[in-house]
């Protein structure tokens, strides 16, 4: 139990080979042979994705996108559109309709993959904007509005391309949309892009004189761009290099000669994904003076987990997806305070919250729990990647040194239990408790361990 997604054609023999793909890479896929299918399907499961064919009897696929981006219900569902070759006026038609990206058949593995999972990324960060937005308004706080992250017109862009054959044409296909700046020497554009604000780059992999590759990641590395959507321009035989790419975290690619609604579509999705991502951290600034963080740390404290834990727990058993939860104790703390006072004590604990916070992905929910022990709630996450991930807190709590006074500095450890959703019936009450029954089992058995709560799931999960 993934993602999952929604595969309309008409033809079975389409459906069976994209969710032949799809089953490969873990995808949990349902189908419809019709447009009228596909609008009953998306309304009673609520898929993460819609692959919607455009040729199909009765309705058609540009209808049927159309009636799923008027329902409400069903609207923040992405729909990608599978177009022939041929037909490029489809995907402006498509774009109309609400269509979020497309597909061109015969269906290219990489692109299929690099399409869904770039889409699935923002469902799930949406579907948690959502999620706290109900839990903000219950505890008294204003919502995220919504209409700025939907509508991206005039988003920031910069172009970073020395052809100015391809420049110009991709200014006059973006620059209807979008506010983009051109430049074409990589080093200016490197210096550009730390205090440009923009909201996405486009990078071409043609520079004469640079590597469009390096060139991106030299902006990922940077603090100040590290969060900023990345596409880059290939060649559409360029297999290895889109591989590449995306290996190395760019978000999209973009093959040349570029078609104009399909750029615009992939810099909107992504676009959207920043905004999403800032509309978590406002959602978070907005509690800050709502009593529902905590002094100490900043993390959000029990009530709002509490709050915040019952509404999702409901929403992932709704809609069968995993939910997964921390409970992190610093081991032996007293004796930081009984050694160093409980300044250092405190200290130490404002330092666990930063390296909790900045290990979290941004879907994650760190709160603190009680005294010295915080919880992290990570949505639509397996058991197996949550024990990764409390793995890897746990490592970097031991490998990170604590600084208490003057520059003196102690290394501590924490130990962890992990626990996850159980499928048939949960509850807040019982994820907590295994989760802590699970930590207590790691304090036996020697700290500076992680330990899962027993789980039996059913299969497929
Ligand atoms: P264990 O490995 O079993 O978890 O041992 P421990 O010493 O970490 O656990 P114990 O529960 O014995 O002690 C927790 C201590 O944390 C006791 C309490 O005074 C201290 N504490 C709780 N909240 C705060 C705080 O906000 N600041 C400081 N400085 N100390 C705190
Ligand atoms: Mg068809
Ligand atoms: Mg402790």
């Amino acid at each position: 139990m993934t993602a999952q997604i929604l595969v309309v054609d008409d033809v079975a023999a389409n459906v069976k080979v994209i969710e032949a793909k799809l089953a490969s890479e873990y995808y949990d896929v349902i189908t419809a042979k019709d447009g009228f299918e596909a609008i009953e399907q998306a309304r009673s499961r609520k898929p993460d994705l819609i692959l919607l064919d455009i040729m199909m009897p009765g309705m058609d696929g540009f209808e049927t996108c159309r009636r799923l981006k008027e329902d409400p219900e069903v609207s923040h569902i992405p729909i990608v559109m599978v177009t022939a070759l041929s037909e490029k006026s489809d995907r402006l038609k498509g774009l109309e309709a609400g269509a979020d990206d497309f597909l061109t058949k015969p269906i290219n593995d990489m692109a299929l993959f690099a399409r869904v999972r770039s889409l699935v990324r923002i469902k799930m960060l949406l579907d948690e904007v959502r999620l706290r937005d109900k839990t903000s308004m219950q505890l008294g706080m204003e919502p995220t509005t919504n209409a700025f992250i939907s509508d991206v017109t005039g988003a920031h862009v910069l172009l970073i391309d020395d052809d100015r054959v391809q420049g110009k044409q991709i200014m006059a296909k973006l620059g209807e949309t979008c506010k983009v700046e051109w430049l074409e020497d990589p080093e200016q554009a490197l210096a550009r892009a730390k205090d440009g604000q923009f909201d996405a780059i486009l990078i071409s992999t043609f520079l004469t004189d640079a590597d469009g590759l390096r060139l991106a990641s030299q902006i990922k590395s940077q603090e100040e761009t590290r969060n900023v959507p990345l596409l880059v321009f290939v060649d559409e035989d360029d297999n290895r290099l889109m591989l590449k790419a995306l290996e190395m975290g760019i978000n999209d690619y973009l093959t040349v000669p570029v078609d104009r609604n399909e750029m615009i579509a992939r810099v909107r999705t992504q676009v959207r994904r920043k905004r999403y991502q800032e509309a978590l951290k406002s959602q978070y600034q907005k509690s800050l003076s709502m009593a529902v963080t905590d002094g100490l740390t900043g993390l959000y404290n029990r009530h709002y987990l509490n709050t915040h834990l019952t509404n999702m727990v409901r929403e992932s058993l709704k809609n069968s997806k995993h939910l997964a939860l921390m409970m992190m104790d610093m081991d032996h703390f007293k004796s930081v305070n009984d050694t160093y006072g409980h300044d250092a004590g405190d200290a130490v604990l404002k330092q666990l919250a930063q390296i909790i916070t900045k290990a979290a992905r941004s879907t994650d929910l760190p709160a603190r729990f009680g005294g010295e022990e915080f919880v992290i709630l990570m949505p639509e996450t397996d058991p197996q990647a949550a024990l990764g991930a409390a793995n890897r807190m746990r490592e970097l709590v031991a490998a990170t040194p604590f600084e208490i006074k003057d520059g003196a500095s102690i290394k501590r450890t924490v130990s962890i239990g992990v626990a996850s959703l159980r499928p048939d019936s949960d509850s807040a009450e019982g994820l907590l408790k295994r989760a802590d029954e699970a930590l207590y089992s790691a304090k036996d058995a020697g700290r500076n361990l992680v330990k899962m709560a027993p789980n039996p799931v059913p299969k497929g999960w």
